[in-house]
């Protein structure tokens, strides 16, 4: 019999550490031999606590939103007398949830114990790094990345072996391999939960990509305010060091890599490349003009290539599966599937992921259940704050990269907040700008007092002090922020403005007639 108990960072904040010292003094007080495991978010994270059950032929009761009240009774009933609890068990309708879904990037979270490496290997860990080494040439791994289709899932959706080509093409030596942690967004929570729950696939998918480059040396730059996942991590290092999969002479392959973690000090601009190589070499996280591109002159003027958490737990399952696999699913130019943080006014908020393709109508209320407190949704905000707002007339449309530009919002990293009839669009721009300008590095005029002067005029709006001419002013300044910044954030800085211009128009016109 096992116990296993979802301890990624949602189910610790519901209580999952009180339910887990319980199931353990029920396990000591009993003296029964029940084997208690700890796993990462399975994505359903407006159930946890979650716990499953599994009996020794290896079937497997999933309880929800469980206290230390309601193990008692499971060990009293179900570990005692195999008697299930239907009452606490997961819902019908919430197993809809996952198996509405297409786990990938996420085939392990809440599946095994992160800090087991044993865990990891038995589905088939280290395997796909085992195959590179011993039956792939780097030029091969490459092509079987532009197979896949595989683009980076950090935002900008760039394809992968494109980067991997241009790092390992690029004359200069050491090449390095850096993994983008450094999520930002307010909302997003996609590589929090896959280094808290699989850090070993992110690893391995880093080292398969250092050998694609040439790499001996890997880093992960996450934000200090991830303390699990840079936990988690460090045990993962530290193990696959001992099982040799880090380290030197990889596998007898004469391979040699390693990974380093940094913390980053949690300015969103960190996320951006050239500021993320910045700040790991020691210098304040400021954009750099590109080109030169990181794959030419990157990490201390050397090739680099970045990719992010999503991309690369990607990695391993494309290997082994091969390209072809993955190209399999989804549409014709956004290849695979896409993890997204559900958030905001709907019922099911978690982590999902799904073919790319899958309409955001399908994700929203097949997967996420539809709206709280049987509301009518306004809008959905895809890509944080440098995302853009797309109305419910607009919900038909896919999940791909190229469908959700058309609406003028971005796919982003995966941040989707789900908004209803009560929310005010112009405020919500107002938040998306306020979050943009004090993230700015100050750099660019443009950026630097582009969106300070946005901000006041969304202010002055929402205090009922606006004009009517404000509303061209602020588009003057949009397009004039969008055009004249050096990196992404001010590029993208005003999107939120533009998108809830360009569906809402109505609230803000509401708002500068109902002035004061
Ligand atoms: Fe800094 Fe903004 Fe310029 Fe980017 S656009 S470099 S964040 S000032």
């Amino acid at each position: 019999m096992k116990v296993v108990v979802g301890l990624g960072s949602c189910g610790i904040a519901a209580g999952g550490n009180k339910v887990l010292e319980a199931i353990q003094d029920e396990v000591r007080s009993r003296g029964i031999s029940v084997d208690v495991q700890k796993a990462g978010c399975i994505g359903m994270c407006y159930l946890e606590p979650i716990i499953d059950v599994v009996d020794d032929e290896g079937n497997r009761t999933t309880y929800v939103r469980v206290t230390p009240e309601i193990v008692k009774e499971i060990f009293d009933n179900h570990i005692e007398k195999g008697k299930v609890l239907s009452e606490y068990t997961i819902a019908e309708d919430d197993r809809s949830y996952i198996d509405g879904q297409m786990r990938i990037a996420l085939r392990n979270c809440g599946v095994i114990d992160p800090e087991s490496i044993d865990e990891y290997i038995e589905r088939d860990g280290y395997r796909a790094l085992e195959k590179v080494l011993k039956e792939m040439t780097p030029e091969q791994v490459i092509e079987e990345m532009k197979i896949s289709g595989l683009r980076g899932r950090g935002g900008a959706g760039f394809p992968t072996w494109f980067k991997w080509n241009a790092a390992r093409s690029a004359q200069g030596s050491p090449k390095y391999v850096v993994c983008n942690a450094d999520e930002g967004d307010p909302g997003a929570f996609m590589d929090r939960s896959v280094l808290e729950g699989d850090p070993h696939s992110v690893l391995e998918g880093m080292a398969i990509a250092g050998y694609a480059i040439g790499a001996e040396q890997g880093f992960i730059y996450v934000r200090a305010e991830y303390p699990l996942a840079i936990k988690r991590l460090e045990i993962a290092i530290e193990q696959a060091r001992q099982k040799g999969f880090l380290g030197k002479d990889i596998m007898g392959a004469g391979f040699c890599f390693d990974v380093k973690i940094k913390a980053g000090a949690g300015a969103f601009v960190c996320g951006e490349e050239t500021a993320l190589i910045a700040s790991l070499e020691g210098e304040r996280g400021m954009p750099r003009l590109k080109p030169p591109f990181p794959a030419q002159k990157g990490y201390m003027g050397k090739p680099t290539n970045i990719n992010n958490v999503e991309t690369f737990a990607n990695v391993p399952w494309i290997i082994l599966k091969g390209g072809k696999a993955f190209a399999a699913i989804g549409t014709e130019k956004s290849k695979g599937t896409k993890v997204f943080a559900l958030a905001g006014k709907v019922k099911k908020g978690g982590l999902v992921e799904v073919p790319m393709g899958l309409s955001l109508k399908d994700v929203i209320f097949k997967i996420g259940g539809g709206i709280k407190n049987d509301k009518k949704i306004k809008a959905v905000q895809l890509g944080g704050p440098s995302g853009g707002c797309i109305p419910e007339s607009l919900l038909d449309t896919p999940v791909d990269y190229e469908s959700i530009v058309k609406t003028g919002a971005i796919m982003g990293s995966g941040g989707m907040i789900v908004m209803d009839e009560t929310t005010c669009m112009v405020d919500m721009a107002r938040f998306f700008l306020d979050f943009t300008r004090k993230e700015s590095c100050g750099k660019c005029t443009h950026c630097r007092l582009g969106t300070k002067r946005m901000l006041e005029i969304l202010e002055r709006i929402c205090e009922g002090r606006g004009e009517e001419s404000d509303l061209e002013l602020l588009e003057e300044l949009a397009v004039n922020v969008k055009g004249g910044s050096l990196c992404g954030l001010g590029q993208t800085a005003p999107n939120p403005v533009l998108t809830t211009l360009r569906y809402f128009r109505d609230e803000y016109e509401a708002h500068i007639k109902d002035k004061k």
